[in-house]
Protein backbone atom coordinates (compact mmCIF):
# COMPACT_ATOMS: atom_id res chain seq x y z
CA UNK A 1 0.00 0.00 0.00
CA UNK A 2 1.32 3.27 -0.79
CA UNK A 3 -0.07 7.06 -0.45
CA UNK A 4 0.35 9.85 -2.98
CA UNK A 5 -0.50 13.40 -1.46
CA UNK A 6 -1.85 15.87 -4.01
CA UNK A 7 -4.61 18.46 -3.80
CA UNK A 8 -8.58 18.25 -3.91
CA UNK A 9 -9.66 19.07 -7.01
CA UNK A 10 -13.24 17.33 -6.52
CA UNK A 11 -14.57 15.69 -3.83
CA UNK A 12 -15.92 12.05 -3.05
CA UNK A 13 -14.21 8.41 -3.04
CA UNK A 14 -14.17 5.65 -5.42
CA UNK A 15 -11.92 2.63 -5.49
CA UNK A 16 -10.70 1.33 -9.61
CA UNK A 17 -8.19 0.55 -11.41
CA UNK A 18 -5.70 3.48 -12.66
CA UNK A 19 -5.23 3.85 -16.59
CA UNK A 20 -2.36 5.83 -17.33
CA UNK A 21 -2.80 8.47 -20.45
CA UNK A 22 0.39 9.46 -22.28
CA UNK A 23 -0.19 12.13 -24.97
CA UNK A 24 0.77 10.87 -28.22
CA UNK A 25 2.94 13.52 -30.10
CA UNK A 26 1.02 13.19 -33.14
CA UNK A 27 2.95 15.97 -35.81
CA UNK A 28 1.06 14.82 -38.68
CA UNK A 29 3.41 15.50 -42.04
CA UNK A 30 1.03 18.44 -44.18
CA UNK A 31 4.02 18.03 -46.85
CA UNK A 32 3.44 16.59 -50.25
CA UNK A 33 3.71 12.56 -51.24
CA UNK A 34 3.97 11.88 -54.69
CA UNK A 35 4.48 8.40 -54.25
CA UNK A 36 1.09 7.99 -53.47
CA UNK A 37 0.78 3.76 -54.02
CA UNK A 38 2.93 3.43 -51.50
CA UNK A 39 1.39 5.37 -48.80
CA UNK A 40 -1.44 3.48 -49.46
CA UNK A 41 0.37 0.44 -48.98
CA UNK A 42 1.42 1.46 -45.71
CA UNK A 43 -1.82 2.29 -44.49
CA UNK A 44 -2.90 -0.69 -45.21
CA UNK A 45 -0.23 -2.65 -43.92
CA UNK A 46 -0.94 -0.74 -40.39
CA UNK A 47 -5.19 -1.65 -40.74
CA UNK A 48 -3.61 -5.28 -40.88
CA UNK A 49 -1.38 -5.10 -37.84
CA UNK A 50 -4.34 -3.11 -35.92
CA UNK A 51 -6.91 -5.97 -36.99
CA UNK A 52 -4.53 -8.78 -35.90
CA UNK A 53 -4.32 -7.17 -32.17
CA UNK A 54 -8.34 -6.73 -32.23
CA UNK A 55 -8.42 -10.60 -33.23
CA UNK A 56 -6.18 -11.53 -30.32
CA UNK A 57 -7.92 -9.01 -27.84
CA UNK A 58 -11.13 -10.93 -29.17
CA UNK A 59 -10.03 -14.50 -28.51
CA UNK A 60 -8.04 -13.67 -25.56
CA UNK A 61 -11.76 -11.97 -24.10
CA UNK A 62 -13.59 -15.21 -25.26
CA UNK A 63 -10.73 -17.70 -23.47
CA UNK A 64 -11.51 -15.39 -20.52
CA UNK A 65 -15.42 -15.91 -20.86
CA UNK A 66 -16.09 -12.21 -21.78
CA UNK A 67 -18.53 -12.18 -24.19
CA UNK A 68 -19.16 -8.60 -24.50
CA UNK A 69 -16.00 -8.01 -24.44
CA UNK A 70 -15.23 -10.29 -27.67
CA UNK A 71 -17.92 -8.89 -29.81
CA UNK A 72 -16.68 -5.05 -28.98
CA UNK A 73 -13.17 -6.10 -30.20
CA UNK A 74 -14.88 -8.18 -33.12
CA UNK A 75 -16.94 -5.16 -33.94
CA UNK A 76 -13.87 -3.27 -34.42
CA UNK A 77 -12.28 -5.42 -36.93
CA UNK A 78 -15.55 -4.59 -38.51
CA UNK A 79 -14.78 -0.90 -38.59
CA UNK A 80 -11.42 -1.37 -39.99
CA UNK A 81 -12.77 -3.55 -42.53
CA UNK A 82 -15.75 -0.59 -43.62
CA UNK A 83 -15.38 -0.32 -47.16
CA UNK A 84 -16.27 3.13 -47.25
CA UNK A 85 -13.58 4.31 -44.56
CA UNK A 86 -11.17 2.92 -46.42
CA UNK A 87 -11.71 3.99 -49.62
CA UNK A 88 -12.02 7.98 -47.66
CA UNK A 89 -8.74 7.17 -46.62
CA UNK A 90 -7.24 6.48 -49.76
CA UNK A 91 -9.37 9.08 -51.48
CA UNK A 92 -7.69 11.62 -49.17
CA UNK A 93 -4.13 10.01 -50.18
CA UNK A 94 -4.38 9.62 -53.55
CA UNK A 95 -6.23 12.62 -54.33
CA UNK A 96 -4.41 15.40 -51.94
CA UNK A 97 -1.12 13.52 -52.75
CA UNK A 98 -0.71 13.39 -49.18
CA UNK A 99 0.99 11.02 -46.46
CA UNK A 100 -0.91 7.78 -45.05
CA UNK A 101 -1.11 9.61 -41.48
CA UNK A 102 -2.74 12.70 -42.86
CA UNK A 103 -5.13 10.64 -44.87
CA UNK A 104 -6.20 8.56 -41.84
CA UNK A 105 -6.64 11.74 -39.48
CA UNK A 106 -8.33 13.35 -42.05
CA UNK A 107 -10.43 10.03 -43.27
CA UNK A 108 -11.35 8.73 -39.99
CA UNK A 109 -12.35 11.88 -38.38
CA UNK A 110 -14.95 12.66 -41.54
CA UNK A 111 -16.43 9.30 -41.09
CA UNK A 112 -16.86 10.10 -37.16
CA UNK A 113 -18.11 13.17 -37.76
CA UNK A 114 -20.78 11.36 -40.17
CA UNK A 115 -21.66 9.19 -37.67
CA UNK A 116 -21.83 12.09 -35.14
CA UNK A 117 -24.61 13.67 -36.57
CA UNK A 118 -26.85 10.41 -37.32
CA UNK A 119 -30.12 10.93 -35.04
CA UNK A 120 -29.80 7.33 -33.21
CA UNK A 121 -27.59 7.87 -29.68
CA UNK A 122 -26.56 4.17 -30.00
CA UNK A 123 -24.25 4.79 -33.67
CA UNK A 124 -23.53 8.10 -32.32
CA UNK A 125 -21.05 6.53 -29.91
CA UNK A 126 -19.68 4.37 -32.66
CA UNK A 127 -17.72 7.80 -33.32
CA UNK A 128 -16.00 7.61 -30.19
CA UNK A 129 -14.97 3.52 -31.58
CA UNK A 130 -13.57 5.37 -34.80
CA UNK A 131 -11.54 7.98 -33.26
CA UNK A 132 -10.41 5.18 -31.01
CA UNK A 133 -9.24 3.07 -34.15
CA UNK A 134 -7.45 6.17 -36.09
CA UNK A 135 -5.17 6.73 -32.60
CA UNK A 136 -4.75 3.03 -32.74
CA UNK A 137 -3.25 3.13 -36.61
CA UNK A 138 -1.60 6.21 -36.40
CA UNK A 139 0.36 4.96 -33.78
CA UNK A 140 1.13 1.68 -35.53
CA UNK A 141 2.12 3.87 -38.90
CA UNK A 142 4.26 6.35 -36.24
CA UNK A 143 5.61 4.20 -34.29
CA UNK A 144 4.27 5.50 -31.10
CA UNK A 145 1.99 4.08 -28.19
CA UNK A 146 0.08 5.29 -25.52
CA UNK A 147 -2.76 7.73 -25.95
CA UNK A 148 -6.10 8.25 -24.70
CA UNK A 149 -7.52 4.39 -24.66
CA UNK A 150 -11.05 4.90 -23.23
CA UNK A 151 -11.83 1.33 -22.54
CA UNK A 152 -15.04 -0.36 -21.73
CA UNK A 153 -14.69 -1.06 -18.33
CA UNK A 154 -14.98 2.39 -16.14
CA UNK A 155 -11.47 3.18 -14.61
CA UNK A 156 -9.49 6.10 -12.61
CA UNK A 157 -7.91 8.48 -15.48
CA UNK A 158 -4.29 9.13 -14.54
CA UNK A 159 -2.26 11.56 -16.46
CA UNK A 160 0.62 14.04 -15.97
CA UNK A 161 -1.82 16.81 -17.14
CA UNK A 162 -4.83 17.53 -19.14
CA UNK A 163 -5.94 19.94 -21.62
CA UNK A 164 -9.33 21.41 -21.78
CA UNK A 165 -10.07 19.51 -24.64
CA UNK A 166 -9.09 16.20 -23.54
CA UNK A 167 -11.10 16.98 -20.19
CA UNK A 168 -14.18 17.47 -23.06
CA UNK A 169 -13.80 14.32 -24.81
CA UNK A 170 -14.00 12.08 -21.41
CA UNK A 171 -16.99 10.15 -21.71
CA UNK A 172 -17.78 10.38 -17.67
CA UNK A 173 -20.13 6.90 -17.89
CA UNK A 174 -16.23 5.04 -17.80
CA UNK A 175 -14.39 7.23 -15.81
CA UNK A 176 -14.89 7.09 -11.82
CA UNK A 177 -12.28 9.44 -11.12
CA UNK A 178 -8.90 11.89 -12.78
CA UNK A 179 -6.05 12.23 -11.20
CA UNK A 180 -3.01 14.49 -12.29
CA UNK A 181 0.48 14.77 -11.73
CA UNK A 182 0.29 18.38 -12.46
CA UNK A 183 -2.80 20.76 -13.08
CA UNK A 184 -3.93 23.49 -11.62
CA UNK A 185 -6.92 24.51 -9.72
CA UNK A 186 -8.64 27.56 -11.75
CA UNK A 187 -8.25 26.12 -15.56
CA UNK A 188 -10.66 25.62 -17.55
CA UNK A 189 -9.36 21.75 -17.79
CA UNK A 190 -10.63 22.09 -14.39
CA UNK A 191 -13.23 23.74 -14.23
CA UNK A 192 -14.56 21.14 -17.02
CA UNK A 193 -13.22 18.13 -14.62
CA UNK A 194 -14.73 19.39 -11.68
CA UNK A 195 -18.59 19.64 -13.59
CA UNK A 196 -17.88 15.60 -14.69
CA UNK A 197 -19.22 15.32 -10.79
CA UNK A 198 -16.88 12.86 -9.85
CA UNK A 199 -13.13 12.58 -7.56
CA UNK A 200 -10.45 14.90 -8.89
CA UNK A 201 -6.98 15.00 -7.41
CA UNK A 202 -4.48 17.11 -9.26
CA UNK A 203 -0.79 17.68 -8.57
CA UNK A 204 0.19 14.33 -6.89
CA UNK A 205 3.69 14.81 -7.73
CA UNK A 206 4.82 10.96 -7.46
CA UNK A 207 2.08 10.30 -10.07
CA UNK A 208 4.07 8.22 -12.38
CA UNK A 209 3.06 5.95 -15.18
CA UNK A 210 4.58 3.10 -12.70
CA UNK A 211 0.83 3.29 -11.47
CA UNK A 212 -1.06 2.16 -14.73
CA UNK A 213 -2.98 -0.87 -13.90
CA UNK A 214 -2.65 -0.72 -9.90
CA UNK A 215 -5.72 -0.97 -7.63
CA UNK A 216 -6.37 2.62 -6.38
CA UNK A 217 -8.30 4.38 -3.50
CA UNK A 218 -9.33 8.01 -5.15
CA UNK A 219 -10.17 10.41 -2.16
CA UNK A 220 -10.82 13.61 -3.38
CA UNK A 221 -11.67 15.20 -0.46
CA UNK A 222 -9.00 15.11 1.01
CA UNK A 223 -6.79 15.06 -2.07
CA UNK A 224 -5.13 11.54 -1.53
CA UNK A 225 -4.64 8.92 -3.34
CA UNK A 226 -4.05 5.15 -2.28
CA UNK A 227 -2.07 2.84 -4.39
CA UNK A 228 -3.08 -1.11 -3.96
CA UNK A 229 -4.90 -0.59 -0.64
CA UNK A 230 -5.01 -3.30 1.87
CA UNK A 231 -8.09 -4.97 3.57
CA UNK A 232 -9.02 -2.59 6.35
CA UNK A 233 -8.27 0.95 4.10
CA UNK A 234 -10.69 -0.58 1.75
CA UNK A 235 -13.23 -1.26 4.32
CA UNK A 236 -12.96 1.54 5.79
CA UNK A 237 -13.45 3.51 2.26
CA UNK A 238 -16.48 1.15 1.54
CA UNK A 239 -18.00 2.93 4.77
CA UNK A 240 -17.35 6.65 3.54
CA UNK A 241 -18.84 5.21 0.00
CA UNK A 242 -21.42 4.48 1.62
CA UNK A 243 -22.11 7.57 3.92
CA UNK A 244 -21.45 9.97 0.34
CA UNK A 245 -24.02 7.82 -1.62
CA UNK A 246 -26.77 8.48 1.65
CA UNK A 247 -26.05 11.93 1.53
CA UNK A 248 -26.62 12.83 -2.34
CA UNK A 249 -29.50 10.65 -1.96
CA UNK A 250 -30.76 13.23 0.59
CA UNK A 251 -30.26 15.94 -1.23
CA UNK A 252 -32.51 14.57 -3.99
CA UNK A 253 -35.65 15.18 -1.69
CA UNK A 254 -34.74 19.05 -2.62
CA UNK A 255 -36.05 18.39 -5.83
CA UNK A 256 -38.90 20.37 -7.23
CA UNK A 257 -38.82 22.89 -3.57
CA UNK A 258 -37.89 26.37 -4.05
CA UNK A 259 -34.51 27.81 -3.84
CA UNK A 260 -35.83 30.70 -1.10
CA UNK A 261 -34.30 31.55 2.27
CA UNK A 262 -36.23 31.15 5.34
CA UNK A 263 -37.32 34.68 5.54
CA UNK A 264 -38.63 34.64 1.80
CA UNK A 265 -35.84 35.73 -0.37
CA UNK A 266 -36.31 33.74 -3.75
CA UNK A 267 -32.91 33.47 -5.60
CA UNK A 268 -32.67 31.65 -9.72
CA UNK A 269 -29.93 29.08 -9.39
CA UNK A 270 -28.88 27.87 -12.51
CA UNK A 271 -26.19 25.25 -14.04
CA UNK A 272 -23.08 25.63 -16.46
CA UNK A 273 -22.54 23.74 -19.12
CA UNK A 274 -20.31 23.22 -21.74
CA UNK A 275 -21.98 20.80 -24.14
CA UNK A 276 -25.75 19.94 -25.16
CA UNK A 277 -25.09 16.90 -23.47
CA UNK A 278 -24.84 18.40 -20.15
CA UNK A 279 -28.56 19.36 -20.13
CA UNK A 280 -29.47 15.52 -19.09
CA UNK A 281 -27.35 16.60 -15.71
CA UNK A 282 -28.46 19.81 -15.83
CA UNK A 283 -32.68 18.45 -15.29
CA UNK A 284 -31.64 15.59 -12.91
CA UNK A 285 -30.15 18.16 -10.48
CA UNK A 286 -33.39 20.36 -11.07
CA UNK A 287 -31.53 23.61 -11.84
CA UNK A 288 -33.60 26.31 -12.99
CA UNK A 289 -32.02 26.97 -16.01
CA UNK A 290 -28.50 27.42 -17.79
CA UNK A 291 -26.70 30.20 -16.58
CA UNK A 292 -24.04 29.66 -18.28
CA UNK A 293 -23.14 27.62 -22.09
CA UNK A 294 -19.88 28.00 -22.73
CA UNK A 295 -19.82 27.47 -26.64
CA UNK A 296 -16.46 27.46 -26.97
CA UNK A 297 -16.09 23.40 -27.05
CA UNK A 298 -18.08 22.96 -29.96
CA UNK A 299 -15.37 25.02 -31.38
CA UNK A 300 -12.39 22.92 -29.57
CA UNK A 301 -13.63 19.63 -30.64
CA UNK A 302 -13.33 19.84 -34.63
CA UNK A 303 -10.17 20.50 -37.28
CA UNK A 304 -12.41 23.08 -38.46
CA UNK A 305 -15.21 25.89 -37.25
CA UNK A 306 -18.67 24.69 -36.62
CA UNK A 307 -20.89 25.09 -39.62
CA UNK A 308 -23.89 27.68 -39.23
CA UNK A 309 -26.08 24.64 -39.25
CA UNK A 310 -24.21 22.50 -36.49
CA UNK A 311 -23.89 25.38 -34.08
CA UNK A 312 -27.57 25.91 -34.71
CA UNK A 313 -28.56 22.08 -34.01
CA UNK A 314 -26.70 22.19 -30.71
CA UNK A 315 -28.08 25.99 -29.56
CA UNK A 316 -31.55 24.42 -30.84
CA UNK A 317 -30.87 21.13 -28.80
CA UNK A 318 -30.30 23.06 -25.46
CA UNK A 319 -32.89 25.53 -25.32
CA UNK A 320 -35.88 23.32 -26.61
CA UNK A 321 -35.05 20.32 -23.91
CA UNK A 322 -34.61 23.27 -21.18
CA UNK A 323 -37.79 25.18 -22.23
CA UNK A 324 -39.65 26.85 -20.32
CA UNK A 325 -36.07 27.41 -18.37
CA UNK A 326 -34.67 29.89 -19.04
CA UNK A 327 -30.65 29.53 -20.92
CA UNK A 328 -27.56 31.53 -21.28
CA UNK A 329 -25.69 30.95 -24.38
CA UNK A 330 -22.16 32.69 -24.30
CA UNK A 331 -20.38 33.61 -27.75
CA UNK A 332 -17.07 31.61 -27.94
CA UNK A 333 -14.04 32.65 -25.51
CA UNK A 334 -11.66 30.61 -27.85
CA UNK A 335 -8.12 31.90 -27.27
CA UNK A 336 -5.70 32.14 -24.32
CA UNK A 337 -5.94 28.09 -23.09
CA UNK A 338 -7.98 27.32 -25.47
CA UNK A 339 -6.33 26.90 -28.43
CA UNK A 340 -7.83 26.15 -31.91
CA UNK A 341 -5.39 25.50 -34.68
CA UNK A 342 -7.91 25.90 -37.73
CA UNK A 343 -7.68 29.99 -36.66
CA UNK A 344 -4.24 30.27 -36.96
CA UNK A 345 -3.80 32.55 -34.12
CA UNK A 346 -0.10 33.83 -33.46
CA UNK A 347 1.85 32.64 -30.66
CA UNK A 348 1.77 35.57 -28.26
CA UNK A 349 3.59 36.19 -25.10
CA UNK A 350 0.16 37.16 -22.89
CA UNK A 351 -2.67 35.11 -23.84
CA UNK A 352 -4.78 35.64 -21.35
CA UNK A 353 -4.40 39.67 -22.41
CA UNK A 354 -5.00 38.48 -25.88
CA UNK A 355 -6.58 37.52 -29.25
CA UNK A 356 -9.16 35.93 -27.58
CA UNK A 357 -13.33 36.33 -26.64
CA UNK A 358 -15.27 38.83 -28.22
CA UNK A 359 -11.84 40.45 -29.47
CA UNK A 360 -11.82 37.30 -31.86
CA UNK A 361 -15.43 37.71 -32.82
CA UNK A 362 -14.87 41.30 -33.54
CA UNK A 363 -12.09 41.16 -35.76
CA UNK A 364 -13.60 37.75 -37.69
CA UNK A 365 -17.00 39.16 -38.63
CA UNK A 366 -17.66 36.21 -40.84
CA UNK A 367 -17.16 33.99 -37.66
CA UNK A 368 -19.00 35.48 -35.52
CA UNK A 369 -21.87 36.58 -37.84
CA UNK A 370 -22.15 32.91 -38.40
CA UNK A 371 -22.37 32.20 -34.72
CA UNK A 372 -24.99 34.86 -34.16
CA UNK A 373 -27.36 33.58 -36.94
CA UNK A 374 -27.59 30.56 -35.43
CA UNK A 375 -28.24 31.86 -32.16
CA UNK A 376 -30.94 34.06 -33.35
CA UNK A 377 -32.21 30.35 -35.18
CA UNK A 378 -32.05 29.30 -32.18
CA UNK A 379 -33.87 31.37 -30.26
CA UNK A 380 -37.06 30.33 -31.81
CA UNK A 381 -37.29 27.12 -30.08
CA UNK A 382 -36.89 28.39 -26.15
CA UNK A 383 -35.87 30.77 -23.80
CA UNK A 384 -32.51 32.60 -24.80
CA UNK A 385 -30.30 34.75 -23.68
CA UNK A 386 -27.33 35.85 -25.66
CA UNK A 387 -24.06 36.47 -23.30
CA UNK A 388 -20.66 38.57 -24.80
CA UNK A 389 -17.53 37.55 -23.05
CA UNK A 390 -14.32 39.81 -22.40
CA UNK A 391 -16.23 42.80 -22.63
CA UNK A 392 -14.05 46.11 -21.59
CA UNK A 393 -15.70 48.62 -23.69
CA UNK A 394 -19.31 50.31 -24.21
CA UNK A 395 -18.02 50.63 -27.95
CA UNK A 396 -17.79 46.89 -27.81
CA UNK A 397 -21.36 46.24 -26.91
CA UNK A 398 -22.80 48.60 -29.20
CA UNK A 399 -21.09 47.04 -31.91
CA UNK A 400 -21.53 42.77 -30.88
CA UNK A 401 -25.51 44.63 -30.57
CA UNK A 402 -25.24 46.05 -33.66
CA UNK A 403 -23.93 43.06 -35.47
CA UNK A 404 -26.94 40.74 -33.81
CA UNK A 405 -29.93 42.92 -35.55
CA UNK A 406 -27.99 43.35 -38.71
CA UNK A 407 -27.87 38.70 -38.64
CA UNK A 408 -31.89 38.95 -37.57
CA UNK A 409 -32.43 41.60 -40.31
CA UNK A 410 -30.97 39.14 -42.60
CA UNK A 411 -32.92 35.61 -41.44
CA UNK A 412 -36.23 37.60 -41.19
CA UNK A 413 -35.35 38.54 -44.94
CA UNK A 414 -34.82 35.09 -45.77
CA UNK A 415 -38.04 34.42 -43.50
CA UNK A 416 -36.30 32.34 -41.24
CA UNK A 417 -38.02 32.71 -37.54
CA UNK A 418 -36.54 34.30 -34.73
CA UNK A 419 -37.72 33.87 -31.36
CA UNK A 420 -37.48 36.63 -28.72
CA UNK A 421 -34.48 36.78 -26.74
CA UNK A 422 -32.31 38.88 -23.81
CA UNK A 423 -28.95 40.26 -24.66
CA UNK A 424 -26.39 40.40 -21.96
CA UNK A 425 -22.65 41.21 -20.84
CA UNK A 426 -20.22 39.00 -19.11
CA UNK A 427 -18.57 41.43 -15.69
CA UNK A 428 -15.13 39.69 -16.17
CA UNK A 429 -12.88 42.59 -15.92
CA UNK A 430 -12.38 45.26 -13.53
CA UNK A 431 -12.79 47.71 -17.03
CA UNK A 432 -16.37 46.36 -17.03
CA UNK A 433 -17.15 46.37 -13.26
CA UNK A 434 -16.16 50.24 -13.51
CA UNK A 435 -18.60 50.89 -16.53
CA UNK A 436 -21.29 48.52 -15.05
CA UNK A 437 -24.13 51.29 -15.00
CA UNK A 438 -23.22 52.03 -18.69
CA UNK A 439 -23.20 48.37 -19.65
CA UNK A 440 -26.19 47.80 -17.88
CA UNK A 441 -28.55 50.67 -19.33
CA UNK A 442 -27.45 48.69 -22.73
CA UNK A 443 -28.32 45.23 -21.70
CA UNK A 444 -30.90 42.65 -20.43
CA UNK A 445 -28.38 40.75 -18.26
CA UNK A 446 -25.16 40.85 -16.54
CA UNK A 447 -23.48 37.92 -16.05
CA UNK A 448 -20.09 38.27 -13.39
CA UNK A 449 -17.43 35.61 -14.14
CA UNK A 450 -15.84 35.40 -10.95
CA UNK A 451 -12.53 33.62 -12.40
CA UNK A 452 -11.06 35.71 -14.87
CA UNK A 453 -12.20 39.26 -12.51
CA UNK A 454 -10.15 37.18 -9.97
CA UNK A 455 -7.10 37.00 -12.69
CA UNK A 456 -7.57 40.69 -13.71
CA UNK A 457 -8.39 42.14 -10.73
CA UNK A 458 -5.28 40.87 -9.01
CA UNK A 459 -2.74 40.62 -11.98
CA UNK A 460 -2.03 37.20 -11.29
CA UNK A 461 -2.34 34.67 -14.05
CA UNK A 462 -4.79 31.91 -13.46
CA UNK A 463 -3.34 29.04 -15.27
CA UNK A 464 -0.20 29.73 -13.22
CA UNK A 465 0.12 26.69 -10.95
CA UNK A 466 2.66 27.99 -8.72
CA UNK A 467 0.56 31.12 -8.07
CA UNK A 468 -2.67 29.46 -6.29
CA UNK A 469 -1.89 31.01 -3.36
CA UNK A 470 -1.88 34.47 -4.55
CA UNK A 471 -4.88 33.84 -6.34
CA UNK A 472 -8.08 34.71 -4.12
CA UNK A 473 -11.40 35.11 -5.20
CA UNK A 474 -12.61 36.48 -1.93
CA UNK A 475 -10.22 39.27 -2.12
CA UNK A 476 -11.85 42.44 -1.07
CA UNK A 477 -11.00 43.92 -4.30
CA UNK A 478 -12.91 41.08 -6.29
CA UNK A 479 -15.77 41.41 -3.98
CA UNK A 480 -16.17 45.16 -3.87
CA UNK A 481 -16.46 45.10 -7.93
CA UNK A 482 -19.23 42.01 -7.30
CA UNK A 483 -20.91 44.58 -5.21
CA UNK A 484 -20.99 47.47 -7.36
CA UNK A 485 -22.05 45.68 -10.36
CA UNK A 486 -25.09 44.31 -9.04
CA UNK A 487 -26.01 47.60 -7.38
CA UNK A 488 -25.43 49.45 -11.17
CA UNK A 489 -27.66 46.32 -13.00
CA UNK A 490 -30.26 47.41 -10.07
CA UNK A 491 -30.50 50.54 -11.06
CA UNK A 492 -31.25 50.24 -14.85
CA UNK A 493 -33.42 47.07 -13.89
CA UNK A 494 -30.73 44.90 -15.19
CA UNK A 495 -30.74 40.98 -13.67
CA UNK A 496 -27.32 40.20 -12.13
CA UNK A 497 -25.90 36.74 -11.91
CA UNK A 498 -22.37 35.34 -10.84
CA UNK A 499 -21.48 32.18 -12.68
CA UNK A 500 -17.68 31.82 -11.88
CA UNK A 501 -16.61 29.47 -9.63
CA UNK A 502 -17.51 31.19 -6.87
CA UNK A 503 -21.04 31.40 -7.24
CA UNK A 504 -20.73 27.69 -5.73
CA UNK A 505 -18.69 28.91 -3.02
CA UNK A 506 -21.09 28.44 0.26
CA UNK A 507 -19.18 30.45 2.57
CA UNK A 508 -20.18 33.26 0.13
CA UNK A 509 -23.59 32.39 -0.46
CA UNK A 510 -24.96 34.52 2.43
CA UNK A 511 -22.97 37.62 1.18
CA UNK A 512 -24.18 37.40 -2.50
CA UNK A 513 -27.99 37.30 -1.24
CA UNK A 514 -27.72 39.92 0.98
CA UNK A 515 -25.97 42.11 -1.77
CA UNK A 516 -29.27 40.79 -3.94
CA UNK A 517 -27.64 38.85 -6.38
CA UNK A 518 -30.41 37.73 -9.04
CA UNK A 519 -29.26 34.34 -9.85
CA UNK A 520 -26.24 31.76 -8.58
CA UNK A 521 -24.90 29.57 -11.66
CA UNK A 522 -22.93 26.80 -10.90
CA UNK A 523 -21.58 23.24 -11.95
CA UNK A 524 -25.05 21.05 -12.12
CA UNK A 525 -23.59 19.27 -8.99
CA UNK A 526 -23.56 21.85 -6.69
CA UNK A 527 -27.22 23.17 -7.37
CA UNK A 528 -28.76 20.62 -5.04
CA UNK A 529 -26.10 21.59 -2.16
CA UNK A 530 -26.54 25.28 -2.67
CA UNK A 531 -30.39 24.96 -2.71
CA UNK A 532 -29.90 23.48 1.35
CA UNK A 533 -27.28 25.99 1.77
CA UNK A 534 -29.98 29.21 0.61
CA UNK A 535 -32.93 27.18 2.25
CA UNK A 536 -31.07 27.59 6.05
CA UNK A 537 -30.04 31.10 5.31
CA UNK A 538 -32.30 33.64 7.51
CA UNK A 539 -31.54 37.09 6.08
CA UNK A 540 -33.35 38.80 8.62
CA UNK A 541 -32.02 36.98 11.55
C1 LIG B 1 -15.23 33.47 -15.57
O1 LIG B 1 -14.24 34.04 -16.06
O2 LIG B 1 -15.55 33.55 -14.36
C2 LIG B 1 -16.08 32.62 -16.41
C3 LIG B 1 -17.23 32.13 -15.97
O3 LIG B 1 -15.61 32.31 -17.64
P1 LIG B 1 -14.46 31.23 -17.92
O4 LIG B 1 -14.19 30.48 -16.64
O5 LIG B 1 -14.99 30.36 -19.00
O6 LIG B 1 -13.32 32.07 -18.35
MG1 LIG C 1 -13.97 34.10 -18.22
Amino acid sequence: MQKLEGISLSQGAVIGKIHFYREAEYEIDEGDYDDSEAEIERFEKALEVVKEHKFALAEAAEANSDNEGALVFVSHVALLEDRGLIRRVEDYIREMRKSAEFGVKIGFNDVADDIRSLPDPYIMRRSDDILELEREVLEELMGHSGGISFGRDPYILAANDLTASEVARIDRKHVLAIILKEGNLNTHASILAKGLGIPCVIRAESLSYACDGKEAIVDGTNGVIILQPDEDTVGKYDDIMKENRDFADSLMRLKGKMTVTKDGREVRLYANISNPYDVETVLENDASGIGLYRSDFLFLKDRDYPSEEEQYLSYRKVVEEMSPRSVVIRTVDIGSDKNVPYLHLSEEENPALGMRAIRISLTRLDFFKCQLRALLRASAYGNMRILFPMITSLAELMECKKLLLECEEELHREHVAVGSYKVGVMVETPAAALISDQLAAETDFLSIGTNDLTQFTLAIDRQNPNLDRFYDPHHPAVIEQIRMTIEAGHRHGCLVFICGELAGDISMTESFMRMGVDGLSVNPQFVLPLRQRIRELDLKA
